[in-house]
């Protein structure tokens, strides 16, 4: 009796783990079917290790890439300026680029779904329109003209990203040879905008701001005084020039270190820490499924001097390009933005869409009166500091930075912020690599970038 006991015991083990297992399977089967289709193995959709049908586009129907069966390969857009302009978002054949569309998206190329597979029932491949406009990509690449960085722009009602370039690039329809130490090329598959951080220099007072806005009582009737130097903890805080009596509007048009080095030790460590993770710094964005790298800070390990540092954007802060992008979106949108997509939508080749890409928005990065004061500063930082004539026509808000660069004896420049504009709600963040000064080598891409993106609507 007791052995009849124990194996009814063992075959009931049996059909709970078979059972378990199935549904696992079918659970995995629905969630990342499409994954599994498009790995490269697949000899039904690819030729040589190419992914063998479908087209890219941008937002215009401007042909990125498409495959030509003839060649048995892919052949790219009009010029070669544009190949580099947009090789981080289309990527090559080869699968290089972590975020390009040809790897990324391989099966909305393909037309995959979860009922015929790899095998649609119209079969020949999909169209896949990506947000980019390729005009205004162009202009960000050659406003780079050479340097290192990367220029992000979107729409932060739509989430749509209409300009993402990052460089150093190549054109893959003609590539170099790149070899492993060639300072040239440092970097070349990593795509800045999404996957790369670095020191935000003063862009980052925008964080400090906010939370000074937030938690300290009466921050905009205080009058700060800055003597050029301020000895915090152990550190000593130096601005370039005594900036004298100042509000926090006036402290942040002037970029004064010594006032926002005394307001993040008078936050504290907590406070700054939670004001990272609130503006959405600290986590990752899906862009269609690609996931931003996440920005990091230590707010604590140094004491008040480093804390001082941090809150000025120096110290160990390092910060995602994109999500400073999709913060200043925040700010422009009254405390939430829309998050940044780069997939439009797919269709057949005839043109009848296959897909629908709807708009998801970000929780509460800060209070909507926040995001109006703040607003507002980074209004008047450029009519009173950047200068509007640096910007023609643009009502634009914004905050420059500067920061110690790893690989440059020259410091990056910095320039995010957004247009005050109900036609062209964008955001934006410029990163030049060794370019020096924040608002007049970053400032003057952003223009030239925001220019085109205007014209282009
Ligand atoms: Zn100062």
């Amino acid at each position: 009796m007791k052995k009849i006991t124990s194996r009814t015991i063992v075959c009931f083990l049996l059909a709970l783990v078979l059972v378990a297992g199935t549904v696992l399977f079918t659970f995995k089967f629905f969630a990342e079917g499409n994954t599994w289709s498009a790995f490269s193995a697949n000899r039904h959709l690819y030729t040589r290790d190419v992914l063998n049908t479908g087209r890219i586009l941008d937002r215009d129907g401007n042909v990125l890439a498409d495959y030509d069966e003839s060649s048995q390969g892919w052949t790219y857009g009009a010029s070669s300026s544009l190949h580099k302009a947009t090789l981080h978002a289309v990527g090559d054949s080869s699968g290089m680029i972590g975020t390009g569309a040809m790897t990324r998206f391989a099966d909305k190329l393909t037309g995959y779904n979860v009922i015929t597979g790899a095998k649609p029932i119209f079969p020949g491949g999909r169209d896949l329109y990506l947000t980019l406009d390729a005009d205004v990509c162009q202009t960000a690449y050659k406003a780079l003209n050479g340097r290192k960085g990367t220029v992000g722009v979107y729409n932060y009602k739509t989430g749509q990203i209409i300009c993402m370039v990052s460089a150093p690039t190549y054109d893959p329809a003609d590539k170099p040879t790149i070899k492993d130490d060639d300072h040239r090329y440092e970097g070349v598959y990593i795509n800045r905008l999404l996957s790369a951080t670095f020191i935000p220099g003063s862009t980052f007072k925008l964080v400090t701001a906010a939370a000074a806005l937030e938690q300290i009582d009466g921050i905009q009737e205080r009058t700060f005084h800055c003597t050029g130097q301020v000895t915090i903890g152990d550190q000593v805080i130096t601005c370039p020039t005594a900036h004298g009596d100042l509000t926090l509007g006036q402290a942040l048009a002037a970029s004064c270190n010594c006032t926002f080095g005394q307001l993040a030790a008078e936050l504290g460590s907590e406070q700054m820490e939670s004001y990272v993770k609130k503006v959405g710094l600290t986590g990752s964005l899906s862009v269609n499924g690609i996931q931003t790298a996440k920005s990091t800070f230590d707010f604590v390990s140094g004491g008040q001097g480093e804390l001082a540092w941090s809150g000025i954007g120096q110290g160990k802060d390092l910060v995602n390009p994109c999500a400073m992008m999709v913060y200043s979106g925040a700010i422009a949108g009254g405390g939430t933005a829309a998050k940044p997509q780069i997939i439009s939508h797919t269709a057949f080749t005839k043109g009848v869409r296959t897909s629908l890409y709807l708009k998801h928005s970000t929780k509460e990065f800060i209070s909507p009166d926040t995001a109006a004061t703040l607003a507002d500063m980074m209004r008047n930082n450029v009519i009173t500091n950047y200068g509007q004539s640096n910007f023609p026509g643009l009502s634009i808000g914004a905050k420059s930075g500067t920061a110690q660069s790893d690989h440059s004896d020259e410091d990056n420049a910095w320039f995010t912020g957004f247009l005050q504009d109900e036609k062209h709600p964008y955001a934006f963040v410029v990163l030049v690599e060794g370019g020096g000064s924040g608002s007049k080598v970053a400032g003057s891409v952003a223009n030239a970038v925001l220019q085109a993106a205007v014209k282009a609507d």
